[in-house]
């Protein structure tokens, strides 16, 4: 029933962990690409909370996707709710966000997560290249939203576990410390959606910290369509 599900899915009891099964390939990063994540990892600190807007937007749109495609095709029921779970601990030195959307095949991964095709990491690359780096200093970063890449602002590790929607679909494993080039292999205990572990930079645990993230939540949430949890804990 509605409510044996309800009570499953808000308990703690832990799912299975991701493990690597496949063999990890090595991509380089694209020119234009490194070079955002350069910049964008000598950010200013006042801006760096603005990851766990972009992240939350993210996880926003793949459930949105899923739900329009489940619309079109109920047998798309990953049995997940909509909804963004994010767990932080500063002991850590860990920020996690999870959502059960649409997820990603391994050409969605290379596609989004390895170039910039995206328009607004185009024009801050484009503004930041005229202006020198100066430009970076006007805490702009924030006004073009980097998307995905503003979580080098605060990661020296970032790992994505996802797997697609699309029956079938392998789940895998992406990570990368910034530095020129990303791996990605098969994985296991995989749940259709997207799962981000950021390892925090040590200048930047604040972001471990449960109460700091929950006003940052607050502050840009508002208009978020799906339940979000932070550690458990309705937002
Ligand atoms: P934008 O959201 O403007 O497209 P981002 O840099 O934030 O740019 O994300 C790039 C792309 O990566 C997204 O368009 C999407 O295809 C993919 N992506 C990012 N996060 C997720 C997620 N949580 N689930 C599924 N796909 C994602
Ligand atoms: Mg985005």
């Amino acid at each position: 029933s509605m409510a044996t599900q309800r009570l499953l899915y808000s308990t703690t009891s832990t799912p299975a962990e991701e493990v690597v099964t496949g063999k990890e390939e090595v991509h380089e990063f694209k020119t234009e690409t490194k070079r955002l994540l350069n910049i964008v990892a000598n950010s200013l600190y006042s801006e760096k909370e603005i990851f766990v807007r972009e992240l939350i937007s993210n996880a926003a749109d793949a459930l949105e996707k899923l739900r329009h495609s489940q619309n079109l095709d109920s047998s798309l029921d990953s049995g997940n709710p909509l909804e963004i779970r994010i767990s932080v601990d500063k002991e850590k030195k860990q920020f996690i966000i999870q959502d059960y959307g649409i997820g990603m095949t391994l050409d969605e991964i290379n596609e989004n997560l390895g170039t910039i095709a995206r328009s607004g990491s185009k024009s801050f690359l484009e503004k930041i290249e005229k202006e020198g780096s100066a430009g970076a200093k006007d805490s702009i970063i924030g006004q073009f939203g980097v998307g995905f890449y503003s979580t080098f602002m605060v990661g020296e590790k970032i790992t994505v576990y996802t797997r697609s929607a699309k029956p079938g679909s392998k789940g895998y494993c992406w990570s990368t410390d910034g530095h020129g080039s990303y791996t990605v292999a098969e994985a296991d205990n995989v749940a259709v959606g997207t799962k981000i572990v950021i390892e925090l930079r040590d200048d930047c645990k604040s972001f471990g910290s449960h109460l700091e993230v929950d006003a940052i939540i607050k502050k840009y949430s508002n208009f978020v369509g799906f339940p979000i949890y932070l550690n458990d804990q309705a937002v």
